[in-house]
């Protein structure tokens, strides 16, 4: 193959499911919030349906959760802005239309930091917020298809980027970190039904050749938008490379055959034909509301970091893993008051794994910060080994019930000393003779395995370095 040079450029727009408690037009509840998924066409109402003389009321939450989110990614705020109709025939949208902003957006000029490339700080310029409304669901069936109008009038906002990134990888760690300030924010939730959807604009620099652009619709979450940028550079290099030309077109993502199919040529966004809605009236956005806003502004995950760093002496590694949940960041800081740094930060990542392989935030876990410490507390006073300590931790995440319970519940035994652990040592010493002489014979790993051993018939609950010690000294008497 001759040499190959080339240049990845990619942009991102990307719509957020808000989670406020209705929908943003109508007093629905908002579906994306809900524990259970609702029945199809339940959740709906004449404005959400765009039924004839209905008229659309603006959720004035959004109007706070999108300030926050545009002061968050450090962007101008409109000082007035007003919502528009983007017009085209699709069963999703029953009005024909879908209400947005796009003369004025609510926010514009920000920026985001990320983790680029090559590990240090990039950041990737936001062109601009706007608000929006989800259109229904569409159900493909074999010969017909289902639409649920539930999510009709979801509120949304759209962020777009400017084309910044350049690879998967740097897309990718973007929208794991705009997840997590728009979490700090309490604008989303990603343990929730609320999704993160993303269409990326792509376009290849193949040896001094100019690609067109490519747009790749409709892909969920973080990890997919990586796997979907591969698959798009791939197949994009691919042309390239056979002497093609890559053309512009719009390509839907399939997350479950793993390819982008193409859907249509490229419209242009004139061609929606936008126009004013004359059913909402304009929004004045004040100074005043602007600062009512920044009073209510939580520390955001990248000045929590640099603070937990320089006040508690944190290493960079834990104190990204601790701000990466918000709630997890507020327990450490308390724990620490209580317990020491050193096992408050311990404790705090093995909690995160916990939340984490259950799928939850320590917002939504039901857990409550005085279990907690009090886990790290008994740990920390070695009435409980870390082995069954971190047992104590994931059954509270599991049956959310307090140390007591949980103790009682499943008998956990507190760590022994002493007497009990020499009696279980002089057991272990009869059953493993061969390990016994191999220990004398100079081999250090048998000593590692009857440790394990005594950990393993007290059930944990002994601590590894006094069994190591009492293991010694039985085997040195037998001498
Ligand atoms: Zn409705
Ligand atoms: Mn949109």
């Amino acid at each position: 193959m001759p040499k190959e040079d080339y240049k990845v450029v990619i942009g991102l727009e990307t719509h957020v499911q808000l989670i406020s408690d209705s929908k943003l037009f109508c007093s629905c509840k908002n579906p994306v919030t809900m524990d259970v998924e609702p029945e199809p066409n339940t959740l709906v109402c004449d404005i959400c349906l765009g039924m004839p003389g209905s008229k659309p009321v603006f959720n004035e939450k959004i109007l706070e959760f999108a300030l926050k989110a545009s002061l968050a990614l450090n962007c101008e705020i409109a000082k007035d802005m007003f919502f528009s109709r983007k017009t085209y025939f699709y069963p999703d949208m029953s009005k024909n239309y879908q209400i947005t902003q796009y003369e004025i957006p609510i926010a514009k000029n920000g920026w985001i930091t990320i983790k680029g490339e090559d590990g240090k700080d990039k950041k990737i310029r936001i062109r601009r917020i706007h608000i929006e409304e989800d259109p229904a669901k569409i159900v493909h069936k074999k010969d017909y298809v289902l639409v649920d109008y539930n999510r009709a009038g979801v509120p949304l906002i759209e962020i777009v980027t400017e084309p910044d990134f350049s690879s998967p990888k740097e897309a990718r760690a973007y929208l794991q970190k705009l997840v997590q300030i728009l979490e700090y924010l309490g604008v989303y939730d990603s343990t929730k039904k609320a999704t993160i959807k993303s269409d990326a604009n792509i376009s290849i620099v193949y040896n001094g050749q100019q690609g067109e652009r490519v747009e790749v619709k409709n892909i969920t979450g973080a990890k997919e938008i990586e796997r979907a940028l591969n698959y798009e550079i791939i197949r994009q290099l691919n042309i390239f490379r056979r002497g093609g030309k890559v053309v512009r077109e719009t390509r839907g993502w399939d997350e479950t055959a793993g390819v982008s199919r193409s859907m249509r040529s490229k419209e242009m966004e004139e061609e929606y034909g936008y126009i004013f809605d004359p059913d909402l009236t304009r929004i004045t956005i004040s100074e005043k509301e602007k600062e009512k806003i920044k009073e209510k502004m939580p520390e955001l995950p990248d000045e929590k970091k640099k603070r937990l760093i320089k006040e508690y002496g944190l290493k960079e590694k834990t104190a990204e893993a601790i701000v990466s949940d918000a709630g997890v960041a507020d327990l450490f800081e308390k724990a620490c008051k209580r317990v020491s740094v050193k096992n408050a930060s311990a404790w705090m990542i093995i909690l995160l794994k916990t939340l984490n392989y259950n799928n939850l935030t320590y917002k939504n876990s039901g857990l409550k910060d005085e279990w907690v410490i009090e886990v790290i507390e008994s740990y920390e006073k070695g009435e409980y080994s870390d082995v069954v300590s971190e047992e104590i931790l994931r059954k509270m995440v599991e049956e959310k019930a307090d140390m007591q319970k949980i103790v009682e519940k499943y008998g956990f035994k507190k760590v022994e000393r002493g007497e009990k652990i020499i009696q279980v040592v002089k057991e272990v010493i009869a059953e493993f003779e061969k390990a016994v002489n191999d220990y004398k014979a100079g081999k250090e790993e048998s000593l590692n395995f009857l440790v394990g051993q005594v950990m393993r018939k007290m059930k944990g609950a002994a601590d590894p370095k006094e069994v190591r010690e009492k293991i010694k000294e039985e085997i040195s008497k037998t001498n």
